[in-house]
């Protein structure tokens, strides 16, 4: 299969500007050392609670800010240190999806006009007719009519809207589309069709998806992998069922926990996490995640877990899986 986005340790450190003079006292370590890569036609998931470091990793992506540091390769071509002249054209190949349908349109513009700017911008169109005929079909591929694109934004619900985000990311031809929580403020019975669009979309047109949510019930059904960020570090990937079924990071078992699962009397066993995410100023030594961890013993404070292969591909950054399976408590769990 075809790589569409390689990204090597990927760090974004915000410095934190004080005294008198403005002089740098600090970071904050928002993403700090991030690895994976999406293949075309799949979806990779980056979840976690909210100020992990999901949304700055999928920003650096786009390179909507400069890089601390690390490596990001887009279709084979290296894009971190690229000039944005150059990285202009090809912003074409990587789109996003935002969260939020109501201000991401520009109320100002019909429709049509807001599916026709991003097809002018790379020069996707062959005069006036090829124009019209992008837009329709881009109407039929979010499932709207097409005599909608007459209409302006604030004349569509908030499904409507982001299914019109969702065609403007498309009017480009992408080939890496990120969604940044792009199902998360909508209504329960909204959310469902927007990711059953996607997930119809990223099928049909092949495309690769960095799908960006805090909502793991959302996640279970519609990903490929999934990746888990701690504290600005992945902490575990793992293909959709095996992360569900078999965690092997203490962090992920215990937000799979506060997941419902949909069959009665089948309830996962609920671990409550200690105290709160500790700050990305100052990330904890070691494990970052020890001072939370209902497992954590004397290692995990001075040692850092990478993030290994524990077998078929599914990696973890906990030294709970140097242990024989027989001593390891998150494969020793009763069965639900
Ligand atoms: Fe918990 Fe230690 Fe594993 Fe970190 S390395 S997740 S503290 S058991
Ligand atoms: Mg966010």
């Amino acid at each position: 299969s075809q790589r569409i986005l390689e990204v090597a340790d990927l760090k974004k450190h915000f410095p934190i500007r004080g005294g008198l003079f403005g002089t740098t006292v600090g970071n904050v370590y928002a993403v700090d050392g991030v690895s994976f890569h999406i293949d075309k036609g799949e979806t990779l998931s980056l979840v976690g609670e909210s100020g992990c470091g999901k949304s700055t990793v999928g920003k650096a992506v786009l390179r909507l800010f400069p890089l601390t540091a690390g490596r990001v390769v887009l279709n084979g071509t290296r894009i971190d240190d690229m000039p944005s002249g150059t990285l202009r054209p090809l912003r074409r190949q990587m789109q996003v999806v935002f969260q939020d349908p109501f201000s991401s349109l520009n109320p100002r513009m019909r429709v049509k006009d807001i599916l026709a700017e991003p097809i002018r911008n790379f020069g996707l169109a062959k005069g006036g007719a090829d124009m019209d005929r992008r837009v329709a079909e881009l109407m039929d591929k979010v499932r709207l009519p097409r005599d909608a694109v007459h209409r302006w934004p604030h004349e569509f619900s908030g499904g409507q809207r982001q299914r019109i985000g969702i065609a403007r990311a498309l009017a480009a031809d992408p080939d890496l589309i990120v969604c940044d929580e792009a199902v998360s403020a909508l209504d329960v019975s909204v959310k469902a069709q927007i990711v059953n669009l996607l997930q119809d979309l990223q099928s049909e047109l092949g495309l690769a998806m960095l799908f960006i949510s805090h909502d793991l019930a959302i996640v279970e059904h519609m990903t490929h992998r999934v990746a888990v960020m701690y504290l600005g570090k992945i902490v575990e990937v793992a293909d959709r069922r095996t992360l569900f079924g078999q965690p092997r990071h203490p962090y992920t078992e215990a937000l799979l926990s506060a997941v419902p699962v949909p069959v009665p009397g089948a309830a996962r066993e609920r671990v409550v996490l200690q105290g709160d995410v500790p700050s990305p100023i100052k990330p904890p030594p070691g494990c970052r995640f020890h001072t939370r961890c209902p497992y954590a013993f004397d290692r995990c404070r001075v040692e850092e877990p990478p993030l290994a292969d524990t077998g078929g591909g599914h990696l973890a950054a906990c030294h709970l899986n140097d242990r024989p399976a027989a001593a390891n408590p998150l494969l020793n769990k009763a069965p639900p």
